[in-house]
């Protein structure tokens, strides 16, 4: 994938790649469901895919296969037709699992606070390891790259809790099974520092 350096804070001076808003921002948005659909594939047929303006919710269409694909919450939704309702039950299970562990949380700032404070107060010491070992990642990214533009994938990215830390400096895309609300919806679109789409990682 070919994303851009969007840098969000001014920590330092790097240069700044522009790329097309992110979803939820008030400009741009039929720019940004283009630049992002240049930049994806049908699940289905692997072919390019196309913005549908005049649909909503706003979808990606494949001229190809002739498969839709909506995009909720800013999130486009690229799993295949005959998965759908297996994954959708697969992750209404996996979140009822996960928050009976306490991974996931429907406290309001419980995500935005990771990996630095665990609002739940269930896994303290484990996220006090994950918050040393994300602070491991950032030094290394800087001492490897620097300021020079930077394209991450989080594949796998759960909430999207790094993707969001990682995205107020780098370009980062998330990929994910799960796109509720402890899954990449757990951030709303208009907080989003990331891109995020729903896919199956194969
Ligand atoms: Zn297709």
């Amino acid at each position: 994938m070919d994303l851009h350096l969007h840098r969000i804070s001014n920590t330092t001076a790097a240069k700044k790649v522009e790329w097309p808003p992110l979803p939820g921002r008030a400009s741009g948005e039929h720019a940004h469901w283009q630049a992002l659909a240049n930049r994806l594939a049908c699940p289905e047929c692997r072919k390019p895919l196309q913005p549908v303006p005049a649909l909503n919710p706003k979808t990606l269409h494949c001229r190809h296969c002739n498969h839709f694909y909506p995009i909720n919450q800013g999130i486009p939704q690229l799993i295949r037709p005959s998965r759908r309702d297996e994954i959708a039950r697969f992750n209404a299970l996996y979140d009822a699992i996960r928050l009976k562990e306490g991974w996931a949380n429907p406290l309001p700032g419980y995500y935005e606070a990771l990996p630095f404070r665990d609002l739940s107060g269930k896994n303290v010491r484990l996220w006090q390891c994950r918050a040393r070992s994300f602070q491991i990642l950032q030094k290394w990214l800087q001492k490897r790259f620097g300021d020079r533009p930077v394209q991450i994938l989080d594949a796998g990215a759960g909430s999207g809790w790094m993707s969001q830390r990682l995205g107020a400096r780098y370009s980062v895309i998330a990929i994910d099974l799960n796109a509720g609300p402890h899954g990449l919806a757990a951030f709303p679109p208009q907080q989003r520092c990331f891109y995020a789409v729903q896919g199956e990682l194969n």
